[in-house]
């Protein structure tokens, strides 16, 4: 632990020391790199934000039901004094009902979820202090709820995404006692705030191991809750001349071959074959409907409207140029129209032949078509957009062109140069306007 997390130590009783807590104790002994620490005791909220102020660190009010404070220094720490949470009977919500606040760190341990996230460490000491467990499971690479797993699961939904998010990023696996729980209570993810099961879908997402994570997902019909449209994919047989696999475990292959921010769009990529050949027969159009159904489902998720935007135009684009002899022209319009895009499409299209075919089988040189066409349109200094022409509107206007006329004779002249029939100079281009206008 760093220097000023022991010097604050230094102001908390020796009867009620300070502990970093969670997340950082578990990957700390993992040797992953942390993040954010999480720092609890004995004291109440008020004790711990006179001790914070005693060592020179700003303090400000988290929550007051839960006693958080929220403590900076050279880090930005948040501190909880050990609670028991009480959940409503019955329903998942994440949001416990009440809160009590106790000076036995045991029953602090057995608030949380798994036993490798209920681990301290004494800052003063270095001491770890396994109360559950924890450290073996932690050898074992189990995720194991911190006591009775129906109770664990039980009591909080969001519980099972935090499970399989942790599946993916540490490569753990849920033991077996939990896994049932888990589906057990998967419906309690009904309860979630979307919003939260977003942030939990994201982080799984962009986990090493997110394939195990997303078949647990559906396995313990999560997935079912979440993201039902996936659902319809299910043991969906493509044409076999093409595809090794059904559509649900292409899915999941085309995710765990894409990189970190393409992944979303690779989970949605033919989230509408399924119901597709439901309703017509064959899966000519997935690609369209994908796109509306991902926006859909984002809409649901509330991600941001320019993340929607992005992942919904990948869905749609992500056939462009399937076989490799779509015209240059064409695609060189293409590229233009989607440069912002182009890099995460290859990311896409290359992560789904693999997962197609096998990752040997791939045809990099088709795959990468569109990329390297877009590499040699800069290459030459050819405008991507009516912008970045070396003439303007005004340049237009001065020939006589006038109100609805000058967009359109720009368009012209960026459609000469996009094709390379003209190069992007001033010069060349005003003769071009020349020309036009005596031939007008
Ligand atoms: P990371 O910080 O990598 O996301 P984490 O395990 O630290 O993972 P946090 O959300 O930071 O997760 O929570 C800190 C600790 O609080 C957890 O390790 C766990 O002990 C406890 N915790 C968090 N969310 C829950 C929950 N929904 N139910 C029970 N305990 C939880
Ligand atoms: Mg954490």
């Amino acid at each position: 632990m760093n220097e000023e997390l022991k010097a604050l130590a230094e102001f908390f009783p020796p009867e009620k020391p300070l502990y970093a807590v969670g997340g950082c104790v578990r990957d700390e002994l993992l040797g992953r790199k942390v993040y954010d620490v999480d720092l609890t005791s004995a004291c109440l909220q008020e004790q711990a934000e006179c001790f914070a102020e005693r060592a020179g660190m700003r303090v400000s009010l988290g929550s007051k039901r839960l006693g958080t404070v929220i403590i900076k220094g050279k880090g930005s720490y948040e501190y909880t004094p050990f609670r028991v949470d009480s959940y409503p009977a019955g329903s998942g919500v994440h949001k416990p009902s009440s809160v009590r606040f106790t000076a036995d760190i045991r029953e602090d341990a057995r608030r949380r979820d798994f036993t490798v996230n209920a681990l301290y460490k004494n800052i003063k000491t270095g001491e770890t202090v396994d109360l559950l467990g924890g450290v073996s499971d932690l050898k074992n690479r189990l995720l194991r709820a911190v006591d009775d797993p129906m109770r664990v699961l039980g009591e909080d939904g969001l519980r099972i995404m935090r499970l399989y998010r942790f599946v993916s990023v540490l490569g753990f696996d849920a033991e077996e006692g939990t896994a049932h729980a888990a589906r057990e209570k998967s419906p309690l993810l009904y309860d979630i705030a979307p919003e939260r099961i977003r942030v939990e879908l994201d982080k799984l997402l962009a986990g090493e191991h997110v394939g195990a994570a997303l078949r647990g997902l559906v396995n313990c019909g999560a997935m079912a809750v979440i993201l039902p449209e996936f659902c319809e994919n299910i043991g969906v047989k493509q044409n076999e001349r093409f595809h090794k696999f059904t559509v649900d475990e292409h899915i999941i292959k085309t995710v765990e071959y894409a990189p970190e921010g393409v992944r979303l769009a690779a989970l949605l990529h033919d989230i509408a074959k399924g119901r597709c050949v439901k309703e017509e027969g064959n899966m000519y159009r997935h690609a369209d409907a994908g796109a509306r159904m991902a926006e859909e489902i984002m809409t649901r998720l509330r991600y941001p409207k320019a993340e929607i935007k992005r992942v919904t135009r990948l869905v749609a684009l992500h056939m462009t140029d399937m076989r490799g002899d779509m015209r240059e022209s064409k695609l060189r319009r293409f590229v233009a129209d989607n440069a912002d895009i182009i890099d995460d499409l290859t990311s896409l299209i290359i992560a789904d032949a693999k997962a197609t075919c096998g990752e040997d089988m791939v045809d990099m040189d088709k795959c990468l078509r569109i990329a390297r066409l877009r590499d040699r349109m800069k290459a030459e200094g050819i405008p991507f957009s009516v912008g970045e022409l070396a003439v303007s509107g005004k340049d237009v206007m001065a020939f006589g062109y006038r109100g609805k006329q000058v967009g359109k004779v720009l368009e012209e002249l960026f459609t000469l140069t996009l094709q390379g029939e003209k190069v992007n100079e001033r010069q060349t281009l005003l003769s071009v306007l020349n020309k036009r206008k005596n031939n007008d």
